[in-house]
């Protein structure tokens, strides 16, 4: 609920358990309070709360067996995902015997609620390190005091994680909780690696490859793959993976728009593309000009595709809707003059949980295309 929705709310405390009713006085619900957020209130309970502590704990047990029962062949998948798992501002990834996680809300970082959250997450998974990522911009939103990302608790705050292990190996990564974009690699991602990799052939330009998450996935069953990324740091720990992986793949540090221009300029043709862009829509405001980003990275895209290519096309801007991606591809491939099937319409791994009543909590999008002609 929006701070202008509210009617009245003097002398909460910040991060407080608010009991919440409407103008005629009905109970609503139990929520969250935040002093500074616009969201000022985040429901977490359609009854009342006693014990704020007592219920982080049985949500982080209940997102673990979630878990338990839906996720198969990885030791990295997000733990805790904010309001898909009914506590919102808290994230937990894990990356093999390395938690990750960031505290998003003033509830969330009470210390009674930080407490808590470790030592049930030591309890229940027993890692070897747990690190904390700070966002600095959401601290200073939520007035929260500065704090550094560190280890939080125990030894280790790097390691090596396995994904998709039905798939020969599967495909090992290196993790270090303290280096590198959110809170180290995308996992939202697993689960399109793998269907991806089914259609994946031939030669493969992976453009926004971060550190290698779909390209790596690809090799040994196509004929080359080049990933691009404008972040050296992201391909340095590309490289190091596919050596880690026993595989070479060609990395080009540049701005994926030039680079495609420069390409199609030049006539090259790949049989598969990826295109995952940042979110080009962080807020509203920006969808129009996101929109114009979309189109042109799949314009370019797909009129370098060869006759029965395959284009795995991404957003993750919540502002943008499926309805809304869906339209701008479409419109680039009648630019493009080529028809698509739409072999797969997927979103994020169901470790990262959408809320039916809460849309928000949907926000990847991920079509695999093929060309006809
Ligand atoms: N596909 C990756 C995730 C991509 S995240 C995976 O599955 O792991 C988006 C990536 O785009 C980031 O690595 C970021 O460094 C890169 N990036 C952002 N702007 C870019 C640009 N203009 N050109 C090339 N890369 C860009």
């Amino acid at each position: 609920m929006y701070r202008s929705d509210l009617a009245e709310a003097t002398g909460v405390p910040p991060g407080s358990l608010v009991r919440v009713i409407d103008q005629s006085g009905k109970f609503l619900g139990t929520a969250l309070y935040s002093s500074s957020s616009q969201i000022a209130i985040r429901m977490i309970s359609h009854g009342s709360v006693a014990d704020l502590p007592a219920l982080v704990a049985e949500r982080i047990r209940a997102g673990i067996g979630y878990r338990k029962e839906l996720v198969s062949n990885t030791d990295a998948y997000r733990v805790i995902f904010s309001e898909g798992d009914f506590l919102p501002g808290l994230i937990v990834d894990r990356y093999n015997d390395v938690l990750c996680l960031q505290i998003l809300t003033q509830a969330m970082d009470a210390a009674p609620v930080r407490e808590v959250i470790l030592q049930t997450l030591r309890e229940e998974l027993q890692p070897a390190g747990i690190v904390e990522r700070v966002d600095a911009r959401i601290r200073e939103l939520e007035q929260l005091p500065p704090l550094a990302s560190r280890l939080l608790w125990g030894e280790k705050s790097s390691t090596v994680f396995a994904m998709n292990s039905t798939m020969n190996s599967g495909v090992r990564f290196l993790y270090d909780g303290l280096e590198g974009q959110k809170t180290g690699a995308f996992l939202d991602q697993r689960e399109n690696y793998a269907a991806a990799a089914q259609y994946a052939h031939g030669e493969v330009l992976d453009v926004f490859c971060y550190q290698g998450g779909f390209a790596l996935h690809f090799a040994g069953r196509t004929s080359s793959v080049t990933g691009v990324d404008s972040s050296r740091p992201a391909l340095e720990m590309a490289e190091k993976n596919a050596t880690l992986n026993g595989r070479e793949l060609e990395w080009i540090e540049g701005n994926a728009f030039d680079l495609l221009r420069e390409y199609a300029a030049a006539n090259r043709r790949y049989d598969t593309i990826v295109l995952d862009p940042p979110a080009f829509a962080k807020t509203k405001r920006d969808l129009e000009k996101a929109l114009g980003g979309y189109k042109e990275l799949n314009l370019r895209a797909m009129k370098m595709l060869r006759p029965g290519g395959i284009l795995v096309t991404c957003s993750c801007s919540y502002h943008v809707g499926v309805a809304d991606f869906f339209e701008v591809v479409a419109d680039a491939a009648r630019d493009a003059h080529k028809s698509f099937r739409v072999i797969e319409n997927r979103g994020a791994a169901k470790d990262h949980p959408m809320l039916l009543n809460v849309p928000e909590t949907s926000y990847l999008k991920c079509l695999i295309l093929s060309v006809s002609n």
